[in-house]
């Protein structure tokens, strides 16, 4: 079955002054897939989200999002995406449950904030605020809020930054959850074990080109047929697996 294209970025460019920090990109995001663009700091990947995202203007190139123009259906694009907001924009008053009302409220969308945070394990926070919360938890905040208004697209960017082992796993799950419910997600990161372990399909940018482009087993079977190959001997383990061995897997933060 041909898969179908939800976001289309032909020749993209954006240009800070006389610097250009987006340098003709063009890639595709297949409906139903997690989709990364990856990259070091400073290649461009927030400015692409932000720019899809509708929250930045462009330079020049074309965007489509779920077959609207980036340029004549902003409006429509906005309905059909869900985008993490910054932390400023939780009112520091109102507890996890009144916060979901309000963004529904917004978003003119009737919501069930207790299913909602039960699917992001915050039911029991779900009388506390946003500043009460620890990283994880509020980074799970932030994702459950992106499913609002019932995105087709979820975008979210580092969403595991700063988090420990055992959050960063769980975040996964979730974020797999989501998508295996039917939302495309498009995640910018630049920890590589979280592309490969999440990404159906990633984007490598630096210095504001796309340099490859494929699923990460593709990716990586390609540097091997070249003959690549690690300096060190590969053990059956590494620190993290130790790490997650001697601490387990469940959640230390609530
Ligand atoms: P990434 O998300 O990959 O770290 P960004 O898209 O944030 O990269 O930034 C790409 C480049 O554009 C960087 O060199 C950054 O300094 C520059 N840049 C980002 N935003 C602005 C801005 N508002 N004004 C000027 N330069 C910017």
């Amino acid at each position: 079955m041909e898969k179908k294209k939800i976001i289309e970025v032909e020749n993209l460019v954006k240009k800070y002054g006389d610097f250009t920090a987006v340098k003709g990109i063009s890639f595709d995001v297949f409906e139903g897939e997690i989709f990364g663009l990856l990259g070091p700091n400073g290649a461009g990947k927030s400015t692409t989200l932000e720019i899809i995202e509708t929250l930045r203007e462009k330079t020049s190139g074309k965007v489509v999002v779920g077959g609207y123009d980036l340029d004549k259906s902003p409006n429509d694009i906005k309905k059909i995406i869900g985008v993490q907001l910054q932390s400023s924009g939780y009112y520091p008053g109102l507890n996890l449950i009144e916060l979901i009302e309000m963004f529904g409220g917004l978003y003119n969308q009737p919501v069930k904030p207790l299913q909602l945070l039960g699917m992001f394990n915050l039911e029991d926070k779900a009388k506390a605020q946003y500043k009460e919360l620890s990283g994880g938890q509020k980074q799970r905040f932030s994702i459950a809020t992106t499913l609002i208004n019932k995105p087709q697209i979820i975008f979210l960017d580092e969403p595991t930054t700063g988090l420990d082992p055992q959050a960063r796993r769980n975040l996964w799950d979730l974020i797999q959850e989501v998508r295996n419910q039917g939302t495309t997600v498009v995640i910018t990161t630049h920890y590589m074990d979280e592309a490969e372990f999440l990404c159906n399909r990633c984007a490598i940018v630096d210095s504001g080109r796309i340099i490859a482009i494929d699923s990460p087993d593709a990716l990586i079977d390609k540097l091997v047929s070249s003959g690549f190959e690690r300096k060190k001997e590969v053990k059956k383990a590494n620190l993290e697996d130790v790490f997650i061995h001697l601490t387990g897997k469940e959640l230390r933060e609530e």
